[in-house]
């Protein structure tokens, strides 16, 4: 036997199904309204270009009214309004939006997207609402008022109604165990959290609640520093300010905008929660991004605006979206860029900030193939290199052509001593011979410093690699690395041996050794050179006993440097 149909739907059964479980949050029923609202302004500007209306437009704006006796929260719009065979195909057919047809038809010329879509937003009034009644003129010449209404069963009214104002006002009496949302302050918080920048006024006792301007959408070169430092403490009040941001905005093969912030990174942030605030068409959805930009980035701040991220989903289901991935991609891509820019453009910048980008970019590096791969080539060190040229110390930041014809730059701060940074690439090549793929590195410039000048007085180059990040980024150029070796300042150096006192004392039974002759063969060794030579024609003239220089120096040197 074969039969083939059509599923039927019970409205009766389904009707509960969609009131209560529509949205797990009752409080969005006020995005979706107001999303209607500023999808319906929106409409009227387009029908207006196209030559299809040419009536007055007046000053966009939405207005929320609380009447408390009545226990009503209305929304109006002076938008374009419904007439009642609008009204029975839009609202009486749930799951049924008129956003698309809206678009085919007047598509282009528009910069502000309809954020309608599915058709169900409306009918999440029922979550909170015993009625909901919708008051509404359409702009097309002739229409007639009309009156809808609905007590939350499949039923409803549909009649004449006297409305002389073009646009709509939806009417919700709300139910008893929702009284909250008849509160202004409740109100004014749900409208600054969702619909803070919607392009269009929100007022409520004359006043207007919501920022409208979102930067993200603004083009790039029509926004000044300024600009993006405002937004930035708009959003994050009381907050040092970012060290860089990158702004995205793309429409192919996805829309997507959004400003992301560096923010100075704290060994104490907790980098498994996101501060990045996700919208859609200007209207808020979360605050978590942890699902759509890679986990390395969740130390940034800021806005992703996007209307390709499916919202009614699963956790796991936005994990493994495709499209999801690819904006991922995206993001993380256009961080790395912005950071290579920023290294090509403005060294200077760069290295003033590289104490806080330093650790973004490792973490990145260290959690992500990709991003490691557009980044590893700028990544720096601070460096005790000294570069032929010096720069005058009057200039506090300049660029000096070293003779490989690096870049160096010097950059004196409070907290970063005068000293250049360089990549480990360049550090390499300038040490090829005197280092034999050796990294001499330090981790704790205080404790370390006898170690440090001990190297430089050698006149092997030291890296410092004293984040707190460090100490795992270590272990990951060692096994990025394999060739070379990658030796602490202090490693073979014992620093009990290093106790002039002693320095006499036999301290290797089995070959008679002195501390300071072991200490020479231990520097011997780290440096894999057979001979060291030495600087100790002044030293050796101070030493009574005549002992062969640098058994005189190592000791010597390493107390008058403590
Ligand atoms: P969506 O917004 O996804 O299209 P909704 O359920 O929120 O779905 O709304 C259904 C339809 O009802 C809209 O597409 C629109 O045609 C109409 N509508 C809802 N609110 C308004 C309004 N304030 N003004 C004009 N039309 C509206
Ligand atoms: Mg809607």
């Amino acid at each position: 036997m074969l039969e083939q149909g059509t599923i039927s739907i019970h409205t009766e059964n389904i009707f509960p199904i969609i009131k209560k479980s529509l949205y797990s949050d009752h409080e969005i029923f006020l995005r979706e309204l107001i999303s209607n609202a500023v999808d319906a302004i929106q409409k009227l500007k387009m029908v207006s270009r196209a030559g299809e209306y040419s009536g007055e437009i007046g000053e966009p704006e939405i207005q929320i009214a609380i009447d408390k006796d009545k226990k009503t929260l209305s929304i109006t719009d002076n938008g374009i309004g419904m007439t009642a065979e609008e009204v029975k195909k839009y609202i009486n057919q749930v799951a049924f939006s008129s956003a698309e047809e809206f678009i085919n038809k007047y598509q282009g010329g528009s910069e502000q997207p309809i954020i309608g879509h599915f058709g169900l937003g409306f009918y999440s009034s029922f979550m909170v609402a015993q009625k909901v009644e919708i008051d509404t003129l359409s702009y097309k010449e002739g229409a007639q008022a009309v009156h809808w209404s609905c007590d939350g069963s499949p039923s409803f009214i549909l009649e004449d109604s006297a409305r002389t104002t073009i646009g709509t006002t939806i009417t919700l009496t709300l139910q008893e165990e929702e009284q909250e949302y008849s509160e202004s302050a409740r109100i004014k918080t749900l409208i600054k959290t969702y619909c803070d920048f919607m392009p269009v006024a929100i007022k409520m006792d004359g006043e207007v609640l919501n920022k409208q301007r979102a930067v993200w959408r603004e083009t790039p070169s029509s926004l000044s520093q300024e600009d993006y430092l405002e937004f930035y403490r708009y959003q994050y009040p009381f907050q040092e300010e970012p060290l860089l941001w990158v702004h995205l905005n793309t429409d192919y093969p996805f829309i997507i905008n959004g400003i992301l912030y560096f923010p100075k990174m704290k060994p104490d942030v907790d980098v498994t929660k996101g501060q990045i605030k996700l919208f859609c068409n200007q209207v808020y959805v979360s605050d978590h991004c942890e699902e759509i930009i890679p986990q390395f980035l969740l130390p940034m701040r800021g806005v992703i605006d996007s209307a390709d991220i499916p919202l009614n989903v699963s956790r796991s289901a936005l994990q493994t979206d495709r499209t999801v991935r690819k904006i991922g991609d995206y993001i993380a891509k256009k961080v790395g860029d912005r950071l290579k820019e920023l290294y090509r453009d403005n060294r200077e910048q760069y290295i003033n900030t590289w104490k806080d980008l330093g650790t973004f970019v490792k973490f990145g590096v260290l959690n992500d193939e990709k991003f490691k791969k557009q980044v590893e080539d700028i990544i720096v060190f601070r460096s005790t290199y000294q570069p032929t040229t010096q720069p005058s110390t009057a200039t506090p930041a300049v660029e000096v052509q070293s003779q490989e014809g690096d870049v160096w730059q010097d950059v004196a701060s409070a907290d970063t001593p005068k000293l250049p940074y360089t990549t480990l690439k360049e550090y390499l090549e300038r040490n090829k011979e005197r280092h034999e793929n050796r990294v001499f590195y330090a981790t704790d410039e205080a404790v370390q410093t006898p170690y440090i000048e001990l190297h430089k007085n050698q006149g092997l180059e030291v890296l410092f690699m004293d984040s707190f990040i460090d100490t795992h980024f270590i272990n990951f150029l060692e096994r990025e690395y394999q060739d070379v070796k990658f030796t602490r300042v202090d490693s073979d150096l014992d620093s009990t041996l290093l106790d002039q006192d002693k320095a006499g004392e036999i301290v290797d039974p089995k070959t008679n050794k002195t501390k300071s002759e072991v200490i020479k063969e231990l520097f011997e060794k780290a440096l894999n050179k057979p001979k060291l030579n030495i600087r100790t024609e002044a030293l050796k003239a101070d030493d009574p006993q005549g002992t062969p220089p640098a058994m005189v120096l190592l000791p010597e040197f390493l107390r008058r440097m403590r």
